[in-house]
Formats: structure tokens, sequence, C-alpha cells
């Protein structure tokens, strides 16, 4: 069985950054991810232009794309991730991608990591001509495991009837396709305000939100000003703030807004209310109680697993290796933490 001082789970953003930062303090340090790198980032919304800028998210300060187009640059999503594997290639991290972590087993000094590999060879199913991936379950051993899953695999939910309907999406991903839909927009989040930008000119929009109209009008401000989209125009889009939906069933929205109910017949609906990490994980590995220290992160339910990034912060935090860039990004003090709760946990080495 393969045996690490640190095991780190989930390789965006944060879990590269770990790794890089454990590896270089000399620990034997593993990356398990179970799809590609940044898995999660490649299901955000395409050619989504990051709301941050590139400084504030980049893990290496000689990154190309950010001597290339400076400082100030919003990156695409896509150029996101091209620097993320840069950045993985760049410092041959140790990774394993196609490795799920599924249960862990022990305790601190001795945990078992039990670990689906999805990309063992095809297997041939014996009646009917397809060929499925098999998963291969393995097991690992790590004195310490640092979680870095992300807070992106279930939808927050709003208990509304029909909010599970074939129809209503709750992740924006492909939209180049839609066109001459009649388009139902939930939630009043960045989310929603990229979507509806990139789709309003080839579709009729309703937008409804609980926010008050203000509050989306300064989104849509920061959007054109801050964010590196001066071009976003909203057209053919009607918003309902103050309102909320009441049912999404058979394609049709009952709104209960200010001014009375209202009913809105949809093709397509993307309910964009946020996510969170995942449930049924999070339950199995920590009880469901993602508590930690602030200090060094260390789960307060499991000791020896630390969680790290968005799984550990409700909010979005910038993320960096160096604060030269961005003196105020508190990512890099986040990392700084875990380098020296690591240090100190393995004294002596
Ligand atoms: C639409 C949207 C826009 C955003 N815009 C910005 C922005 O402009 N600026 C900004 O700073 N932040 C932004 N954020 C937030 C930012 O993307 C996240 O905070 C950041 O990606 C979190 O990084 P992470 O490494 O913690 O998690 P993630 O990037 O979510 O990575 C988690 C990784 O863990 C893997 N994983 C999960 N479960 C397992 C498992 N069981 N076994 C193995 N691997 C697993 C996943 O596949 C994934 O690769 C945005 C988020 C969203 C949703």
């Amino acid at each position: 069985m393969a045996s690490y001082d640190v095991i780190v789970v989930g390789c965006g953003g944060w879990g590269l950054a770990v790794l890089k930062v454990l590896t270089e303090m000399g620990l034997h340090v593993m990356g398990i991810e179970r799809e590609d790198i940044c898995h999660n980032l490649r299901q955000y919304m395409k050619r989504m232009v990051m709301h941050s800028r590139l400084s504030y998210m980049v893990l290496d300060p000689a990154d190309a794309i950010l001597a290339q187009k400076g400082d100030a640059h919003h990156p695409l999503i896509e150029e996101l991730i091209q620097s993320y594997r840069d950045f993985a290639v760049k410092f041959d991290l140790p990774i394993k991608t196609h490795h799920e972590l599924i249960d862990i087993e022990g305790s601190k000094n001795d945990f078992v990591l039990t670990v689906r590999n999805s990309a063992f060879p095809p297997v041939q199913h014996l009646k009917g001509a397809h060929a499925s991936h098999g998963n291969r379950i393995v097991r690992l051993t790590a004195k310490r495991v640092v979680l870095a899953t992300g807070s992106f695999d279930c939808p927050n939910l709003a208990g509304i009837p029909g909010e599970l309907d074939e129809a209503v999406h709750h992740y924006f991903h492909e939209w180049e396709h839609i066109k001459d839909k009649n388009l139902l927009f939930i939630g009043g989040g960045f989310s929603a305000a990229d979507g509806i930008i990139a789709l309003c000119q080839r579709n009729t929009i309703l937008w409804v939100v609980r926010k008050p109209i203000g509050v989306i009008e300064q989104i849509l401000h920061d959007q054109k000003t801050s964010w590196g989209q001066a071009d976003a125009r909203l057209v053919n889009t009607e918003i309902l703030a103050n309102s909320q939906i009441l049912s999404l069933e058979d394609s049709t929205a009952v709104i209960q807004t200010p001014h009375g109910q209202k009913t809105w017949d949809y093709d397509l609906c993307f309910m964009l209310i946020g996510h969170k990490p995942n449930e049924e994980l999070c339950a199995r590995l920590l009880h469901g109680n993602l508590a930690y220290d602030e200090e060094t992160f260390e789960s307060c339910e499991r000791p020896g697993v630390y969680l790290v990034g968005a799984l550990a912060k409700k909010h979005l935090e910038h993320i960096g290796l160096t604060d030269r860039l961005c003196p105020d990004n508190q990512g890099v003090r986040y990392i700084e933490r875990i380098r020296y709760a690591m240090q100190q946990e393995f004294r002596g080495r």
C-alpha cells in the first residue's frame, strides 16, 4: 500500500498551492483528483470573465499570462485553468488524476484512504458492445490529510415545487447553443448576471430576484466597470426584484411579486442560488461538521485532517503564493498558516 506523509485531496487552485508548499518542505506528498486537475473550474460558465484580477488568483508570480497581460487583467476561466495547469507541470507536482476519495478510516498518523481509480483500463462488458471505465478501488495511507475538495458539488435548493424538473438547471456551463428561447433566471448573484449578459442578445429573459433592484443595478454596474466587461449590455430582459418563485412545475413559473402573482412559461430555467460541498462525503468523513481550528485549519471533528480553500471558507477567498503582487490577498495568509501548521506537525524531520 502506497504511504505518504500528507495526501492532498482535490487539485483545484488551493490543492495545487498546498501541494507546492508541502513538497518544498521535503514532505512525501501526493495529490489526488477525481477527474483532471481544476475539474470544478471546468464546470463554470464557458468563456466567463473572472471577477478577480489574475494577480489575485495566480499561483506563480512568473506566470506567462500575468507577464503578458499584466496585473489588472481579468482572465477568462480558460486562461485561469491554463495557468494552474502550467503551474502543476512547471513544479512537477505529484498528482494522481482520476482518483476520487471515497472514505477515510483510521486516525492521525495512520489514515487509510479508500480511493476510486476511474482511469483503470476500460472493461468490456460480457453482454453488449459498450465498453465502460472500470473503477478500481485502491488504498493509500497517510499521516495527515488535507481536504481541498471545494464547495461546488451540491446546488442550493429552495424547496420549490418543480425545482428538480428536467428544464431546471442548477449549473450554468454550455451556453453558446441557446437561442430563441424563453429563459427564466433565478438568483441575484454574479453567476446569474454573467449568464444573462451572455444570453440576452438572442433570447427573452425573465430574471427573478429576492433582492431589491438597487442591488441588482450595482452588480451590473460592477460587471461593466470593475470586471473587464465594459461591453456588457442587458437587452430583452425583464427584472422582477423583491420577488420569489412559488412554483416551477410543468415549465411554468408562478412568481410572487410586490404587485401580486405572475406566471411565466419558460423553455429553460437557470436556478443559480449557489452551491455547497459534497454533503455525502462530508457526512462520511467528518460527520457533516466542517468546523476547523482558525489558526491551523485542522478539523475539530477529526484531528489530522485539514480543511482548506472553498471547503473551509463559505465565501470566496483569493488565492496566491505571493503577496508581492497583491498585498491584501488573504489567500496568501491562509497558505502560510498551513505551511506553519505542517512544520509544527513534522518538526524534527
Ligand atoms: C461561478 C463562479 C465564479 C467565481 N469567480 C471567482 C473570481 O472571480 N475570483 C475568485 O477569487 N473566486 C471566484 N470563484 C470562487 C473560486 O472559484 C473558488 O473559491 C475556488 O475555485 C476554490 O478553489 P478550491 O481549490 O478550494 O476548490 P475547487 O476549485 O472547487 O477544487 C476542488 C477540486 O477537488 C476535486 N474533488 C472534489 N471531491 C473530490 C474527491 N472526493 N476526490 C478527489 N478530488 C475531489 C474537484 O474535482 C476539484 O478539482 C468563483 C466561483 C464560482 C462558482
